[in-house]
């Protein structure tokens, strides 16, 4: 090896925060609060994220790695408010002591609707799960999310003092995107007619968006998360759209495409396309970031409110 190589492979090696083995190992709990740890952390950190995406943090079931990755970290990061009913166990088999960031701690927390014990928990699991009847999805009011980057910069500043300028430098821009995010929400949602902001959700996520940004949400009459809706559940939510009516609707757990169709030929609701709710797409999916994912859920309910069958 050349003197030169030699002296830029010692650089390389000596460079710090640029270097994975470098980095303070941090865990978050699921992908969206694993995408705002890294826009704050930035180069010092290196983020492992428990619930990757495309799935559901409700009903986690905590892996080896998962053990291995907390019991390494130096901070751990969940959103709180009930979601990850599983971290107590799963940190404590990890044996870990370090702190641990409550990403939500400070947001007004809104109550879950009463029939709305959503998600398929598992009854084995029943106990852990319990939300208390606490609403945890409060990520889906951007306002909340400008909270959530300042417990997590604040986290991240009392785990290593050292990176207090970086982190602090990416909470500002990260804050100032979100306040502009938080701005375009409102505006596309003003942009509808009061009449038509209203739709029938199996998605019971939406709390805190609909409160924020005034959009009704009806949940679907004669239809649980937990089973596929039967032709009769169908004929029910489309006596209720009539009688409301309500000009779009988003439900999942209706696969089957004859009772989409009927829904649709047999009333003027839009059948919405899918909503992202507690986790983010794949990197080549439509929502891999938090602004993506929002921008995502505004762009599929616009659409569908402001189009007239
Ligand atoms: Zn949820």
């Amino acid at each position: 090896m050349n003197r030169l190589l030699l002296a830029s492979v010692l650089a390389m090696l000596t460079a710090g925060p640029a270097f994975a083995a470098d980095r303070m190992p941090v865990v978050a709990s699921f992908s969206i609060l694993g995408d705002m740890v890294s826009r704050v952390g930035g180069d010092r950190v290196s983020v492992t994220t428990l619930v990757g995406p495309d799935s559901d943090a409700h009903v986690y079931e905590p892996t080896p790695d998962d053990v291995k990755a907390v019991a390494g970290a130096k901070l751990l990061i969940v959103n709180g408010l009930g979601f990850e009913g599983w971290m107590d166990r799963l940190a404590e088999a990890s044996g870990y002591a370090g702190p641990v960031t409550v990403a939500s701690q400070g947001v007004a927390p809104h109550e879950m609707a009463e029939e709305e014990d959503h998600h398929d928990h598992a009854e084995a699991d029943h106990a852990e799960h319990d939300h208390h009847g606490v609403d945890p999805h409060a990520w889906q009011d951007v306002a909340n999310a400008v909270i959530y980057i300042k417990n997590i910069a604040a986290g991240l500043n009392a785990a290593d003092p050292e990176g207090k300028a970086t982190y602090d430098a990416n909470a500002a821009a990260y804050v100032a995107e979100l306040e502009a995010l938080d701005a375009e929400v409102r505006t596309a949602m003003a942009a509808l007619p009061a009449d038509r902001r209203k739709i029938i959700t199996s998605h019971d996520a939406f709390d805190y968006f609909g409160a924020a940004y005034g959009l009704e949400l009806l949940a679907p009459e004669g239809i649980s998360t937990e089973s596929e809706a039967t032709a009769a559940d169908v004929a029910d939510i489309i006596r209720q759209i009539r009688e409301d009516a309500v000009p779009a609707i988003f439900v999942e757990n209706i696969k089957d495409r004859r009772l989409i169709d009927q829904i649709a030929a047999e009333t003027n609701a839009v059948v919405g396309g899918e909503l992202y709710t507690d986790a983010l797409s794949a990197k080549d999916g439509p929502a891999p970031t938090y602004v993506d994912m929002i921008r995502h859920n505004i762009g599929t309910l616009t659409e569908a409110l402001a189009s007239k069958r």
